[in-house]
Protein backbone atom coordinates (compact mmCIF):
# COMPACT_ATOMS: atom_id res chain seq x y z
CA UNK A 1 0.00 0.00 0.00
CA UNK A 2 1.18 3.12 -0.49
CA UNK A 3 2.43 5.87 2.65
CA UNK A 4 -0.32 8.82 2.13
CA UNK A 5 1.74 9.96 -0.30
CA UNK A 6 1.22 14.63 -1.39
CA UNK A 7 0.85 15.00 -4.78
CA UNK A 8 1.62 19.20 -5.99
CA UNK A 9 -0.87 20.91 -8.58
CA UNK A 10 0.36 23.68 -10.46
CA UNK A 11 -3.02 25.06 -10.99
CA UNK A 12 -6.46 25.69 -9.43
CA UNK A 13 -8.68 25.68 -12.17
CA UNK A 14 -11.37 23.12 -13.23
CA UNK A 15 -8.85 20.70 -14.53
CA UNK A 16 -6.89 20.75 -10.87
CA UNK A 17 -10.02 20.52 -9.36
CA UNK A 18 -11.25 17.28 -10.88
CA UNK A 19 -7.41 15.78 -10.08
CA UNK A 20 -7.90 16.61 -6.66
CA UNK A 21 -11.82 14.73 -7.07
CA UNK A 22 -9.49 11.51 -8.18
CA UNK A 23 -6.62 11.94 -5.67
CA UNK A 24 -9.14 12.06 -2.82
CA UNK A 25 -10.71 8.99 -3.47
CA UNK A 26 -7.47 7.65 -3.29
CA UNK A 27 -6.82 9.18 -0.29
CA UNK A 28 -3.84 10.92 -2.15
CA UNK A 29 -3.72 14.68 -0.58
CA UNK A 30 -3.34 16.94 -3.03
CA UNK A 31 -1.51 20.62 -2.13
CA UNK A 32 -2.55 22.96 -4.85
CA UNK A 33 -1.12 26.33 -5.75
CA UNK A 34 -3.07 28.91 -7.08
CA UNK A 35 -5.53 32.07 -5.61
CA UNK A 36 -7.08 31.64 -2.05
CA UNK A 37 -10.47 29.64 -2.85
CA UNK A 38 -9.50 28.64 -6.76
CA UNK A 39 -12.02 25.57 -7.85
CA UNK A 40 -9.90 22.92 -7.13
CA UNK A 41 -9.28 24.59 -3.16
CA UNK A 42 -12.63 24.47 -2.63
CA UNK A 43 -13.27 21.03 -2.54
CA UNK A 44 -10.32 20.44 -0.49
CA UNK A 45 -9.84 21.13 3.60
CA UNK A 46 -6.31 20.84 4.24
CA UNK A 47 -2.87 22.94 5.25
CA UNK A 48 -1.26 22.02 2.53
CA UNK A 49 -2.42 24.68 -0.19
CA UNK A 50 -0.34 27.43 -1.22
CA UNK A 51 -1.37 31.21 -2.16
CA UNK A 52 0.37 32.57 -4.80
CA UNK A 53 0.84 31.88 -8.66
CA UNK A 54 2.23 28.93 -11.03
CA UNK A 55 4.48 32.05 -12.50
CA UNK A 56 6.06 32.64 -9.16
CA UNK A 57 9.65 30.96 -8.36
CA UNK A 58 8.51 31.59 -4.61
CA UNK A 59 5.43 29.71 -4.55
CA UNK A 60 6.40 26.95 -6.84
CA UNK A 61 9.42 26.76 -4.00
CA UNK A 62 7.39 26.39 -1.11
CA UNK A 63 4.92 23.71 -2.88
CA UNK A 64 8.18 21.66 -3.59
CA UNK A 65 8.81 21.51 0.24
CA UNK A 66 5.20 19.47 0.50
CA UNK A 67 5.11 17.16 -1.95
CA UNK A 68 6.42 14.21 -3.03
CA UNK A 69 5.88 14.54 -6.62
CA UNK A 70 4.87 18.04 -8.24
CA UNK A 71 2.88 18.15 -11.84
CA UNK A 72 0.66 20.62 -13.38
CA UNK A 73 -2.82 20.98 -14.75
CA UNK A 74 -1.99 23.97 -17.04
CA UNK A 75 1.46 24.38 -19.56
CA UNK A 76 1.72 27.96 -18.75
CA UNK A 77 3.86 27.57 -15.76
CA UNK A 78 7.68 28.60 -14.51
CA UNK A 79 9.34 26.21 -15.65
CA UNK A 80 12.54 27.81 -14.40
CA UNK A 81 10.99 27.60 -11.08
CA UNK A 82 10.62 23.55 -11.56
CA UNK A 83 13.87 22.98 -12.83
CA UNK A 84 15.09 24.80 -10.11
CA UNK A 85 12.65 22.41 -7.40
CA UNK A 86 13.55 19.05 -9.54
CA UNK A 87 16.58 18.46 -7.52
CA UNK A 88 14.22 18.25 -4.31
CA UNK A 89 11.20 16.49 -5.43
CA UNK A 90 9.89 14.66 -8.71
CA UNK A 91 8.21 16.58 -10.89
CA UNK A 92 5.87 14.82 -13.86
CA UNK A 93 5.92 15.31 -16.70
CA UNK A 94 9.47 16.82 -16.94
CA UNK A 95 10.25 20.59 -16.76
CA UNK A 96 11.95 19.84 -20.35
CA UNK A 97 8.34 18.58 -21.35
CA UNK A 98 6.60 21.26 -20.37
CA UNK A 99 9.08 23.92 -21.54
CA UNK A 100 9.21 22.49 -24.62
CA UNK A 101 5.25 22.23 -25.32
CA UNK A 102 4.25 25.18 -23.60
CA UNK A 103 6.05 26.96 -26.60
CA UNK A 104 3.66 26.05 -29.99
CA UNK A 105 6.39 26.75 -31.91
CA UNK A 106 9.46 24.68 -30.32
CA UNK A 107 7.11 21.43 -29.37
CA UNK A 108 6.28 21.16 -33.44
CA UNK A 109 10.36 21.66 -34.52
CA UNK A 110 10.60 19.32 -31.81
CA UNK A 111 8.33 16.78 -32.92
CA UNK A 112 9.24 17.01 -36.69
CA UNK A 113 12.54 15.47 -35.44
CA UNK A 114 10.45 12.32 -34.92
CA UNK A 115 8.62 12.21 -38.09
CA UNK A 116 5.13 13.56 -36.31
CA UNK A 117 3.44 14.77 -39.68
CA UNK A 118 2.17 18.17 -39.02
CA UNK A 119 1.39 21.52 -41.56
CA UNK A 120 4.04 23.66 -43.00
CA UNK A 121 4.73 26.20 -41.03
CA UNK A 122 6.95 29.21 -40.38
CA UNK A 123 8.80 30.96 -37.77
CA UNK A 124 8.16 34.99 -37.77
CA UNK A 125 11.11 37.13 -36.56
CA UNK A 126 10.29 40.50 -36.79
CA UNK A 127 6.56 40.18 -37.31
CA UNK A 128 6.43 42.98 -39.85
CA UNK A 129 3.98 42.99 -42.79
CA UNK A 130 6.60 42.22 -45.25
CA UNK A 131 8.01 38.56 -43.33
CA UNK A 132 4.72 37.78 -43.23
CA UNK A 133 3.35 38.33 -47.29
CA UNK A 134 6.43 36.39 -47.56
CA UNK A 135 5.09 33.76 -46.02
CA UNK A 136 2.00 33.81 -46.99
CA UNK A 137 3.26 33.11 -50.65
CA UNK A 138 5.12 30.18 -49.78
CA UNK A 139 2.83 28.88 -47.79
CA UNK A 140 -0.20 30.07 -49.90
CA UNK A 141 -3.74 31.34 -48.21
CA UNK A 142 -5.49 30.68 -46.49
CA UNK A 143 -3.14 30.46 -43.01
CA UNK A 144 -3.14 30.06 -39.00
CA UNK A 145 -1.20 32.96 -37.91
CA UNK A 146 -0.59 31.76 -34.12
CA UNK A 147 1.34 33.05 -31.16
CA UNK A 148 3.72 30.40 -29.80
CA UNK A 149 3.17 30.78 -26.30
CA UNK A 150 -0.10 31.45 -24.03
CA UNK A 151 -2.35 30.21 -26.26
CA UNK A 152 -5.21 28.28 -25.28
CA UNK A 153 -8.87 28.40 -26.47
CA UNK A 154 -8.01 29.75 -29.79
CA UNK A 155 -6.58 32.74 -28.16
CA UNK A 156 -3.88 33.13 -30.04
CA UNK A 157 -4.91 32.15 -33.22
CA UNK A 158 -5.86 34.52 -36.12
CA UNK A 159 -7.00 33.42 -39.40
CA UNK A 160 -5.13 35.28 -42.44
CA UNK A 161 -7.62 34.50 -45.41
CA UNK A 162 -5.20 36.69 -48.03
CA UNK A 163 -2.55 39.16 -47.90
CA UNK A 164 -5.51 42.12 -47.36
CA UNK A 165 -5.77 40.87 -43.87
CA UNK A 166 -1.97 41.21 -42.13
CA UNK A 167 -1.93 44.37 -40.56
CA UNK A 168 -5.29 43.78 -38.98
CA UNK A 169 -3.84 40.43 -38.00
CA UNK A 170 -0.28 41.69 -36.73
CA UNK A 171 -2.19 44.04 -34.41
CA UNK A 172 -4.70 41.26 -33.30
CA UNK A 173 -1.68 39.21 -32.52
CA UNK A 174 0.65 42.69 -31.41
CA UNK A 175 3.94 41.97 -29.08
CA UNK A 176 3.34 37.85 -29.30
CA UNK A 177 6.20 35.28 -30.49
CA UNK A 178 4.53 34.11 -33.44
CA UNK A 179 4.71 31.89 -36.27
CA UNK A 180 2.95 30.77 -38.56
CA UNK A 181 0.45 27.42 -40.13
CA UNK A 182 -0.69 26.12 -43.76
CA UNK A 183 -4.35 25.81 -43.54
CA UNK A 184 -5.54 22.11 -42.62
CA UNK A 185 -8.56 21.11 -44.68
CA UNK A 186 -9.82 18.33 -42.43
CA UNK A 187 -12.70 16.78 -42.33
CA UNK A 188 -12.72 16.20 -38.88
CA UNK A 189 -10.81 16.87 -35.59
CA UNK A 190 -9.75 13.92 -33.36
CA UNK A 191 -8.07 13.81 -30.04
CA UNK A 192 -6.63 11.11 -28.16
CA UNK A 193 -5.20 11.07 -24.15
CA UNK A 194 -2.31 9.33 -23.34
CA UNK A 195 -1.00 8.55 -20.43
CA UNK A 196 2.79 8.53 -19.69
CA UNK A 197 4.12 5.56 -17.24
CA UNK A 198 7.08 4.66 -15.61
CA UNK A 199 7.76 1.41 -18.54
CA UNK A 200 4.47 2.31 -20.62
CA UNK A 201 2.94 4.19 -23.07
CA UNK A 202 -1.23 3.75 -22.88
CA UNK A 203 -3.42 5.71 -24.56
CA UNK A 204 -7.67 6.10 -24.41
CA UNK A 205 -9.63 5.69 -28.19
CA UNK A 206 -9.74 7.90 -30.20
CA UNK A 207 -12.36 10.82 -30.14
CA UNK A 208 -13.97 13.39 -32.22
CA UNK A 209 -13.88 17.02 -30.68
CA UNK A 210 -16.10 19.63 -32.81
CA UNK A 211 -14.81 23.43 -31.78
CA UNK A 212 -16.94 26.33 -32.36
CA UNK A 213 -14.78 29.75 -32.52
CA UNK A 214 -12.16 27.79 -31.94
CA UNK A 215 -13.38 27.05 -28.19
CA UNK A 216 -14.24 22.99 -27.96
CA UNK A 217 -18.01 22.07 -27.78
CA UNK A 218 -18.27 18.90 -27.73
CA UNK A 219 -16.52 15.40 -27.88
CA UNK A 220 -18.03 11.77 -29.08
CA UNK A 221 -16.32 9.36 -27.93
CA UNK A 222 -15.74 6.84 -29.82
CA UNK A 223 -15.16 9.37 -32.92
CA UNK A 224 -18.50 9.14 -35.11
CA UNK A 225 -18.23 7.33 -38.58
CA UNK A 226 -14.67 6.39 -37.96
CA UNK A 227 -12.64 3.32 -39.29
CA UNK A 228 -11.18 0.71 -36.54
CA UNK A 229 -8.06 1.56 -38.31
CA UNK A 230 -7.80 5.22 -37.97
CA UNK A 231 -8.52 4.92 -34.35
CA UNK A 232 -5.50 2.85 -34.15
CA UNK A 233 -3.62 5.19 -36.26
CA UNK A 234 -4.48 8.10 -34.16
CA UNK A 235 -3.56 6.43 -31.09
CA UNK A 236 -0.26 4.99 -32.36
CA UNK A 237 0.45 8.65 -33.94
CA UNK A 238 -0.78 9.90 -30.43
CA UNK A 239 1.54 7.67 -28.52
CA UNK A 240 4.38 8.36 -30.61
CA UNK A 241 4.31 11.81 -30.35
CA UNK A 242 3.74 11.46 -26.83
CA UNK A 243 6.66 9.33 -26.19
CA UNK A 244 9.16 12.25 -27.68
CA UNK A 245 8.62 13.80 -24.21
CA UNK A 246 10.24 12.27 -20.82
CA UNK A 247 8.10 12.15 -18.27
CA UNK A 248 4.89 10.55 -16.53
CA UNK A 249 1.38 11.40 -16.71
CA UNK A 250 -1.70 12.90 -19.10
CA UNK A 251 -1.17 14.04 -22.30
CA UNK A 252 -3.45 15.91 -24.58
CA UNK A 253 -2.85 15.37 -28.65
CA UNK A 254 -5.20 16.86 -31.03
CA UNK A 255 -5.15 16.24 -34.43
CA UNK A 256 -6.58 16.92 -38.05
CA UNK A 257 -8.17 13.59 -40.51
CA UNK A 258 -7.83 15.25 -43.73
CA UNK A 259 -10.19 14.55 -46.74
CA UNK A 260 -7.70 11.44 -47.82
CA UNK A 261 -7.94 10.19 -44.83
CA UNK A 262 -4.89 10.95 -43.50
CA UNK A 263 -3.66 12.61 -40.23
CA UNK A 264 -1.85 15.20 -38.80
CA UNK A 265 -1.09 16.50 -35.89
CA UNK A 266 -2.56 19.73 -34.68
CA UNK A 267 -1.19 20.52 -30.98
CA UNK A 268 -0.21 18.29 -27.81
CA UNK A 269 -0.91 19.64 -23.94
CA UNK A 270 1.28 18.03 -21.36
CA UNK A 271 -1.85 17.69 -18.96
CA UNK A 272 -4.88 16.39 -18.40
CA UNK A 273 -7.38 17.81 -21.34
CA UNK A 274 -10.83 18.87 -22.13
CA UNK A 275 -11.04 16.41 -24.44
CA UNK A 276 -10.74 13.72 -21.92
CA UNK A 277 -13.23 14.69 -19.64
CA UNK A 278 -15.97 12.18 -21.11
CA UNK A 279 -13.72 9.66 -19.12
CA UNK A 280 -15.07 10.45 -16.10
CA UNK A 281 -18.22 8.21 -16.91
CA UNK A 282 -17.24 6.91 -19.75
CA UNK A 283 -14.63 4.47 -18.90
CA UNK A 284 -13.68 2.34 -15.98
CA UNK A 285 -10.42 5.34 -15.14
CA UNK A 286 -10.29 8.58 -15.55
CA UNK A 287 -8.27 10.65 -17.20
CA UNK A 288 -7.66 12.45 -13.41
CA UNK A 289 -7.04 8.74 -11.71
CA UNK A 290 -4.86 7.59 -14.57
CA UNK A 291 -2.91 10.97 -14.55
CA UNK A 292 -2.36 10.63 -10.53
CA UNK A 293 -1.36 6.78 -10.95
CA UNK A 294 0.98 7.36 -13.32
CA UNK A 295 2.91 10.39 -11.84
CA UNK A 296 2.57 8.28 -8.38
CA UNK A 297 3.81 4.88 -9.94
CA UNK A 298 0.49 3.10 -9.29
CA UNK A 299 -0.65 0.39 -11.48
CA UNK A 300 -3.53 1.23 -14.36
CA UNK A 301 -4.54 -1.94 -16.21
CA UNK A 302 -4.68 -0.74 -20.07
CA UNK A 303 -8.46 -2.32 -20.10
CA UNK A 304 -9.56 0.26 -17.39
CA UNK A 305 -9.38 3.24 -20.66
CA UNK A 306 -11.62 1.34 -22.82
CA UNK A 307 -14.72 3.09 -23.43
CA UNK A 308 -17.92 1.39 -21.15
CA UNK A 309 -20.92 3.17 -23.23
CA UNK A 310 -20.35 5.88 -25.95
CA UNK A 311 -20.14 8.99 -24.49
CA UNK A 312 -20.75 12.70 -25.66
CA UNK A 313 -19.67 15.70 -23.63
CA UNK A 314 -20.88 19.58 -23.98
CA UNK A 315 -18.72 21.98 -22.56
CA UNK A 316 -20.78 25.05 -20.80
CA UNK A 317 -19.24 28.09 -21.76
CA UNK A 318 -20.02 31.70 -20.42
CA UNK A 319 -22.74 33.53 -22.63
CA UNK A 320 -23.98 37.27 -22.80
CA UNK A 321 -24.67 37.55 -18.79
CA UNK A 322 -22.85 36.65 -15.52
CA UNK A 323 -25.27 33.65 -15.37
CA UNK A 324 -26.13 32.17 -18.47
CA UNK A 325 -24.66 28.96 -17.92
CA UNK A 326 -26.40 27.89 -15.02
CA UNK A 327 -29.28 27.96 -17.20
CA UNK A 328 -27.71 25.30 -19.16
CA UNK A 329 -26.66 23.26 -15.79
CA UNK A 330 -30.64 23.49 -14.76
CA UNK A 331 -31.73 22.74 -17.96
CA UNK A 332 -29.05 19.34 -18.03
CA UNK A 333 -31.01 18.46 -14.46
CA UNK A 334 -33.92 17.21 -16.63
CA UNK A 335 -31.60 15.29 -19.18
CA UNK A 336 -31.52 11.67 -18.66
CA UNK A 337 -28.09 9.97 -17.88
CA UNK A 338 -26.55 13.66 -17.80
CA UNK A 339 -23.96 14.22 -15.16
CA UNK A 340 -22.78 17.68 -14.44
CA UNK A 341 -19.93 19.22 -13.43
CA UNK A 342 -19.89 22.72 -12.59
CA UNK A 343 -16.14 23.96 -11.60
CA UNK A 344 -17.34 26.79 -9.48
CA UNK A 345 -15.21 29.71 -10.87
CA UNK A 346 -17.81 32.31 -10.70
CA UNK A 347 -19.45 34.91 -12.49
CA UNK A 348 -18.83 33.51 -16.42
CA UNK A 349 -17.48 35.38 -19.00
CA UNK A 350 -18.32 34.88 -22.82
CA UNK A 351 -16.42 31.92 -24.08
CA UNK A 352 -15.14 30.79 -20.52
CA UNK A 353 -15.81 27.54 -19.59
CA UNK A 354 -17.69 26.97 -16.20
CA UNK A 355 -18.86 23.33 -16.70
CA UNK A 356 -19.32 20.49 -18.97
CA UNK A 357 -22.14 17.72 -18.81
CA UNK A 358 -21.70 14.07 -19.98
CA UNK A 359 -24.26 12.14 -20.88
CA UNK A 360 -23.45 7.95 -21.73
CA UNK A 361 -25.94 5.59 -23.56
CA UNK A 362 -25.88 1.92 -25.08
CA UNK A 363 -25.77 3.51 -28.80
CA UNK A 364 -24.14 7.08 -30.01
CA UNK A 365 -27.32 7.39 -31.06
CA UNK A 366 -29.27 7.17 -28.39
CA UNK A 367 -26.37 9.72 -26.76
CA UNK A 368 -26.80 11.93 -29.48
CA UNK A 369 -30.86 12.36 -29.07
CA UNK A 370 -30.50 12.34 -25.54
CA UNK A 371 -28.07 15.35 -25.17
CA UNK A 372 -30.10 17.30 -28.67
CA UNK A 373 -32.08 19.59 -26.43
CA UNK A 374 -29.43 20.41 -24.19
CA UNK A 375 -27.40 21.48 -27.37
CA UNK A 376 -30.05 23.66 -28.42
CA UNK A 377 -30.11 25.41 -24.80
CA UNK A 378 -26.40 25.78 -25.08
CA UNK A 379 -26.90 27.35 -28.64
CA UNK A 380 -29.52 30.19 -27.48
CA UNK A 381 -27.14 30.93 -24.77
CA UNK A 382 -24.23 31.72 -27.11
CA UNK A 383 -26.41 33.44 -29.67
P1 LIG B 1 -6.44 24.77 -27.06
O1 LIG B 1 -7.52 25.39 -26.25
O2 LIG B 1 -6.83 23.43 -27.63
O3 LIG B 1 -5.10 24.75 -26.38
P2 LIG B 1 -5.15 26.63 -28.88
O4 LIG B 1 -5.51 28.03 -28.57
O5 LIG B 1 -3.82 26.13 -28.45
O6 LIG B 1 -6.31 25.69 -28.39
P3 LIG B 1 -5.05 25.29 -31.49
O7 LIG B 1 -5.39 23.99 -30.88
O8 LIG B 1 -3.74 25.41 -32.15
O9 LIG B 1 -5.26 26.51 -30.47
O10 LIG B 1 -6.17 25.68 -32.55
C1 LIG B 1 -7.53 25.81 -32.15
C2 LIG B 1 -8.41 25.35 -33.30
O11 LIG B 1 -8.15 26.15 -34.47
C3 LIG B 1 -8.14 23.92 -33.76
O12 LIG B 1 -8.81 23.00 -32.93
C4 LIG B 1 -8.68 23.97 -35.17
O13 LIG B 1 -10.09 23.94 -35.17
C5 LIG B 1 -8.24 25.35 -35.64
N1 LIG B 1 -6.90 25.29 -36.29
C6 LIG B 1 -5.70 25.36 -35.67
N2 LIG B 1 -4.68 25.26 -36.55
C7 LIG B 1 -5.24 25.13 -37.77
C8 LIG B 1 -4.71 24.98 -39.10
N3 LIG B 1 -3.39 24.96 -39.34
N4 LIG B 1 -5.61 24.87 -40.11
C9 LIG B 1 -6.94 24.90 -39.87
N5 LIG B 1 -7.48 25.04 -38.66
C10 LIG B 1 -6.67 25.16 -37.60
MG1 LIG C 1 -3.31 24.70 -27.12
MG1 LIG D 1 -5.89 23.01 -29.35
Amino acid sequence: MWNSPKVGILGGGQLGRMLVEAANRLNIQANVLDAENSPAKQISFHDGHVTGSFKEKEAVRQLAKSCDVITAEIEHVDTYALEEVASQVRVEPSWQAIRTIQNKFNQKEHLRKYGIPMSNHRELVQNTPEELAKIGEELGYPLMLKSKTMAYDGRGNFRVNSKSDIPEALEALKERPLYAEQWAYFKMELAVMVIKTKDEVLSYPTVETVQEDSICKTVYAPARNVSEKINEQAQALARKAVAAFDGKGAFGVEMFLLEDNSLMLCEIASRIHNSGHYTIEGCAMSQFEAHIRAIMDLPIPAKSLEIRQPSIMLNIIGGAAPDTHLKAAEAALSIPNASIHLYSKGAAKPGRKMGHVTVTAATMHEAETIIQPLIDVVDDIRA
